[in-house]
């Protein structure tokens, strides 16, 4: 299936997550945790965060079975093994993930061994809280899966947790989330509801990122950043992505390079790419900006100023034949062919930051 008129068939597998969205929602996880029937819950965050999770534990007094601050990016099996002990002997039933991707993940990664209920407080717009995706590592090799297990029960964004979000972050990791929203345009089982929330998010993003360029406090472009981040974790939560993931995922494996930048300076390129193939479903992307989708998705980086070059992230030009050969490994759903010559191209381009031609 590679268009869809409103007649198409489809099937849309609702959306089970509980959502709670707003400024001081934070208040609302007491409530939130004893509606999904929990006395006791284990505080997660990163040890950059341990002071949010530590305040959030006092705030909820002797229903907080505890912190455990050691959340790690890629979600390493050695610190979920820590944090499963920490957990049972804690009497927790659930696990509240207070921060981006990397806590979530920890969470979700207790959740699938253990049974316990998840309620996600997302402070990154990097989109894990309404999916059902973990990517573990153990001895250096990161594996994904999906699973009804992991999908969290309930997610609380509470926008002003987001406004000290620093700036650079702040860009790359909307700019993951509209990678999100780009690739659910032509999943292969994309269906209307997913399509139309992902097509929402791209005005948003315009109008409100240029604006937290200027002033990264701003309540109301937060919201909306936050808002659009929403959307994006969603369609990243129901339907497949292709080219632009799984090659972000080679990089990130092979060159060891940061997620959210990786996924920032990739898009235009895959986009590109795949925009020769199906423009007529990446066109909300170019109504959005106004201009075709690689040349948009590469001007709003630089505009926003996040990297643009894999050479700023330490990538050597050497190691870009290794990456590619790793790229064609593995085939996957994607709506354009590809074979190792094309990507060797994409990743040239993203090398050294030329502007898609489309
Ligand atoms: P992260 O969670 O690693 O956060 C990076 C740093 O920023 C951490 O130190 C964190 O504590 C800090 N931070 C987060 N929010 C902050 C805030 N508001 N203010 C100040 N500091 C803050 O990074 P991320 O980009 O959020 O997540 C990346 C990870 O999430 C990757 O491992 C990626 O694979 C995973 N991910 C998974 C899914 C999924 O569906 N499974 C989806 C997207 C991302």
């Amino acid at each position: 299936m590679r268009s869809m008129s409103q007649a198409a068939p489809f099937v849309f597998p609702g959306i089970s997550t509980r959502v709670v969205f707003g400024s001081g929602t934070l208040a609302n996880v007491g409530e939130e945790l004893a509606r999904l029937g929990h006395a006791h819950a284990l505080l997660l965050s990163t040890p950059h965060q341990s002071d949010e999770a530590t305040r959030l534990a006092q705030t909820l007094g002797p229903v907080a079975a505890g912190v455990f601050a050691e959340a790690t990016m890629h979600t390493p099996v050695a610190v979920t093994d820590k944090a499963v002990s920490v957990f049972q002997a804690s009497g927790a039933t659930a696990v509240i993930a207070l921060g981006g991707g990397s806590t979530i993940g920890l969470g979700k990664a207790i959740a699938t061994r253990t049974g316990a209920d998840q309620i996600c407080v997302p402070t990154s717009y990097a989109g894990s809280e309404m999916t059902d995706i973990l990517g573990e590592t153990e001895g250096g090799v990161k594996t994904t899966r999906r699973d009804a297990s992991i999908r969290p029960e309930t997610v609380i964004y509470d926008v002003d947790l987001t406004l000290g979000l620093p700036l650079p972050m702040t860009m790359t990791s909307a700019l993951n989330a509209i990678a999100h929203a780009a690739e659910a345009l032509y999943a292969a089982d994309r269906n209307p509801v997913v399509v139309a929330m992902a097509e929402r998010a791209f005005p948003v993003f315009r109008d409100a990122l240029p604006r937290l360029a200027s002033a990264p406090r701003d309540a109301d472009a937060r919201a909306e950043t936050l808002y659009a981040a929403w959307l994006c974790s969603t369609a990243l939560g129901y339907v497949a992505m292709g080219l632009h993931h799984k090659l972000c995922h080679t990089i990130g494996g092979a060159a060891n390079t940061p997620h959210a930048d990786t996924h920032a300076i990739m898009l235009p390129h895959t986009i590109g790419f795949n925009a020769a193939a199906v423009p007529d479903l990446l066109a909300p992307i170019d109504a959005a900006f106004g201009a075709s989708p690689g040349k948009a998705l590469f001007r709003l980086a630089a505009d926003i100023g996040a990297p643009t070059r894999l050479a700023d992230l330490g990538v050597r030009e050497t190691q870009l034949d290794a990456v590619a050969d790793l790229a064609v490994r593995n085939p996957y759903d994607n709506p354009r062919p590809f074979d190792r010559a094309a990507i060797r191209a994409i990743l040239q381009d993203a090398w050294a930051g030329n502007e898609p031609g489309i």
